[in-house]
């Protein structure tokens, strides 16, 4: 059995084939509209829309640029956006994998232990139709190739 994986299209190329609507995703909020994404805590300044403050803004870019903000050309674009449409949480088990602020609060981020898995197999004809994508953990995703292998 051949493991190596074949590495998904990128995300320019993923908005030609199957359109934005279905490739592009905001990222998920947490708190309520109107709190603080870093701290929880209502937003008292009226321009300030993601955080409550100058410093709690800067330490969430600061936390989730590299996941939010990945190059529209690359494959990490993409997967990022299957990460967020899934909001970071495994398909299989249900388990949060972003990281937390100090405030507790859950950041649009990874902890590194998220995989995209093809549903129907790249060799059985899968596509990287997001349709056909789902975000999963590195446990989980051990599991369902094993069982592939004893099928
Ligand atoms: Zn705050
Ligand atoms: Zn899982
Ligand atoms: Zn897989």
């Amino acid at each position: 059995m051949n493991h190596r994986r074949k590495p998904l299209i990128n995300l320019t190329t993923a908005i030609k084939l199957y359109g934005s609507e279905k490739t592009c995703f905001g990222r998920p909020r947490f708190v309520a509209k109107g709190f603080c994404e870093w701290c929880n805590k209502k937003i008292i300044n009226k321009r300030r829309t993601s955080c409550c403050c100058k410093e709690h803004s800067q330490a969430f870019l600061n936390a989730v640029s590299p996941v939010m903000y990945a190059n529209i050309g690359s494959v990490g674009g993409y997967r990022g956006h299957i990460l967020r449409r899934d909001k970071y949480t495994c398909q299989v088990c249900g388990e949060f994998h972003g990281e937390y602020s100090p405030h507790g609060v859950p950041l649009p981020t990874t902890d590194g232990q998220l995989d995209v898995h093809h549903v129907t197999r790249v060799k059985d004809g899968g596509t990287d139709d997001p349709d056909n994508l789902i975000t999963v953990c590195r446990a989980c995703h051990k599991q369902i190739h094993r069982s592939d292998n004893n099928a």
